[in-house]
This record gives C-alpha cells, sequence and structure tokens, in this order.
C-alpha cells in the first residue's frame, strides 16, 4: 500500500520516477566539452572526469565527421545523421539549409515516446539550442524540449544544471562548455595566441609534438580551462548523486567533445586533418560497459546510445547513421565509413570567435 501510493504520487506530478509506460527507468546526461581533445584530458588535472572513466568506459579515439566544426559536430552529435543528411557544413551559413525537420534532435524522438520524461538543453554557445534544438522554432516546439537555456557562461551553464537536478525531476539533460575552445583559440582582445596544445611545460621532446603543435606553443591556459570545466562537472554529479532517488534513476552520463584541434594550425579546427577530428566518449552508469576494440566510436553514436538507454526507438531504424555503443546489451557494432563534407572551395577553419 505504501508502494502503491509512491506510485502513484510519483504519477501526479507527471514525471517518471523509476519507470514510465516504456518500461524504463533511462535517463541521459550528456556534457558536451567544446574543443577539448583526448590528449589533453590526459595531462589536465581533471580529478571528476577521471573517476568517471576510471568506473565507467571510455573511448579516447573517437571521431568526428571530416568537416571538424562546431556546427558539424553537435549536429551530428545530437541528430545522430551525418552531415550529408543534416546538411550542416560550417558554424554560420549552412543552418539556413540545414534538415532537422527529416533528421531532429534525439530529443524530439524521446519526448513522442516518454512525453513525461522531462527534457533540458543548456548551451553556452547559443547556436545549439537556436539552430539545432529549436531548428523547428516556427512551431514553437524547441524539439518537444521543456526547458532551453542559453546560458552567458561556463559558471551558468553548471547552475541551471545543478538547479535543475536539484530543484526538477529531469530525464535527460544536455549541457555544453564552451571556455576550452575560447583557451584554445586564445583571445584578440588580450592578444593571447592560444592553441589546442595540451602541454603544462616546454619540456617536451619535439617528436611528441603532434600536429600543429611545437615547444613553442603550448598553451598552459587550455589545460587550465579543462580542470575548471572539471570542476563544474564536480559540482553536477554532487547534484546528481545527492538526488533522493538517485539509486532508482538509471542514469547514463556521457561526456563528449564536438571536435579536436591544432591539427593543422595550432590555435584552429575544422580541418579533415586526424587531430581535429579526434575526439573522446566516457560513459558513466549501470549499463556502461566497454567500447568493443579496434573501431572508433564516432560523434553520431551518441544520440544512438542515448535513444537506447532511454529505451526510444526511432521509427524507421535507417533513420540514424549512428550506433549504440558501450552499453550493454548493445547489437554488435558495424564500423561504417563516414561520408565526407569537407570541399575545399568553400572551407573555412575555426579561427575563433
Ligand atoms: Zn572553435
Amino acid at each position: 500500500m505504501i508502494l502503491l501510493a509512491a506510485l502513484l504520487a510519483c504519477q501526479d506530478d507527471g514525471t517518471p520516477r523509476s519507470s514510465d509506460a516504456t518500461g524504463s527507468a533511462g535517463r541521459v546526461l550528456i556534457i558536451g566539452l567544446d574543443g577539448a581533445r583526448a590528449e589533453a584530458l590526459e595531462l589536465a588535472d581533471t580529478p571528476h572526469l577521471d573517476t568517471l572513466r576510471a568506473s565507467g568506459a571510455a573511448d579516447m579515439n573517437a571521431i568526428t565527421g571530416d568537416v571538424s566544426l562546431s556546427g558539424p559536430g553537435w549536429a551530428s552529435m545530437l541528430s545522430g545523421v551525418w552531415c550529408d543528411k543534416h546538411g550542416v557544413v560550417d558554424n554560420d551559413v549552412s543552418w539556413a539549409q540545414s534538415r532537422f525537420d527529416q533528421y531532429p534532435h534525439f530529443i524530439h524522438y524521446a519526448k513522442q515516446q516518454r512525453p513525461g520524461l522531462r527534457a533540458v538543453s543548456v548551451s553556452h554557445w547559443a547556436a545549439i539550442n537556436d539552430e539545432i534544438v529549436c531548428a523547428d522554432e516556427a512551431a514553437g516546439q524547441c524539439s518537444g524540449a521543456d526547458r532551453v537555456v542559453n546560458a552567458q557562461s561556463d559558471a551558468a551553464v553548471r547552475d541551471v544544471v545543478v538547479e535543475e537536478l536539484s530543484a526538477e525531476n529531469p530525464g535527460i539533460i544536455f549541457a555544453q562548455f564552451d571556455d576550452i575552445d575560447h583557451a584554445g583559440h586564445g583571445d584578440a582582445e588580450t592578444m593571447a595566441a592560444g592553441g589546442f596544445c595540451p602541454y603544462a611545460s616546454g619540456d617536451i621532446a619535439e617528436g611528441e609534438h603532434s600536429g600543429a603543435c611545437t615547444a613553442l606553443n603550448y598553451n598552459p591556459a587550455y589545460l587550465a580551462a579543462i580542470t575548471t570545466t572539471d570542476g563544474y562537472i564536480g559540482d553536477i554529479l554532487r547534484a546528481l548523486r545527492a538526488r533522493p532517488a538517485f539509486d532508482e534513476e538509471d542514469w547514463l552520463i556521457m561526456v563528449a567533445p564536438d571536435h579536436g584541434g591544432a591539427g593543422v594550425v595550432f590555435n584552429q579546427h575544422g580541418f579533415p586533418a586526424d587531430q581535429d577530428r579526434r575526439t573522446f566518449l566516457i560513459l558513466h552508469g549501470a549499463g556502461a560497459e566497454s567500447f568493443p576494440a579496434d573501431v572508433r566510436s564516432k560523434s553520431v553514436d551518441i544520440a544512438a546510445t542515448a535513444l537506447f538507454h532511454l529505451a526510444v526507438t526511432v521509427p524507421d531504424a535507417a533513420a540514424l547513421d549512428g550506433q549504440v555503443i558501450g552499453l550493454q546489451g548493445a547489437p554488435s557494432y558495424v564500423d561504417r565509413e563516414i561520408p565526407s563534407c569537407y570541399d575545399p572551395g568553400v572551407f573555412a577553419p575555426d579561427s575563433g570567435r
């Protein structure tokens, strides 16, 4: 009787506690780290990410599409399809030709099948919400998300997520931090040259530097930005674990960047060079298992993996390019080719904003 009362109490507020009509208790927290290179995580002081990795699963050799810019990066991650389908190939012009009506943000599918699941998107880079989550803004829908916040700083992103976890009952949270990318690009005002070069000192042998990084452009500010963001992640994890029903909520935490950097130019990215395209994916939660050997997880796998954990199916099974990866019970992974959208005639790298 007490159990029944508890269940009814949960239904009253319209949000699932342990499971809903889909029979799933799954919830996802996606933490996006703009421009964080996999190599940088190994060198920066990141106690909270280290904890997630140690008790979860990580692919530190993941890969994006061949235009390694934020626009196509986040678009592929959140829609689960590559640029040849969603149409985004830069950070500005191509939004106008995007096809999120056909290939929507994964929140769209989740809200169709689990309407009671509260979905929140918090982004420091406004384009993610303005152009992807709310691509259907004419209808006022924003992919069905319950709350969409363009935050003015990374600290404000942290504040919104902590508030959600403390005061609301979210089932999907996407949070994007932008300051790591800013540090990589440097700052024209302060004349900081930047560099996606994760070296804390200049004593690394020249041969150990990768891509366009040399001992002359190591960038302690890039590592410091990663450590600051790790602190925000720590605040978020504390708020998550403090939830009264945390043990029953089956959260999958995913951490990933949208691109790498310094593959061709030390403080830029966007090129089809491997170091610009190399990213990582950290999974943490009861369902996180291990990544298959000898394949690289891909940006588009993140939407597919989130939906699998949420027990949400995409109506047309072939609609997603992404596949479930790193989770218990995932179908076997097929290492498919990534379509190319790189056109040297129109391409412009991200040299900072
Ligand atoms: Zn950038």
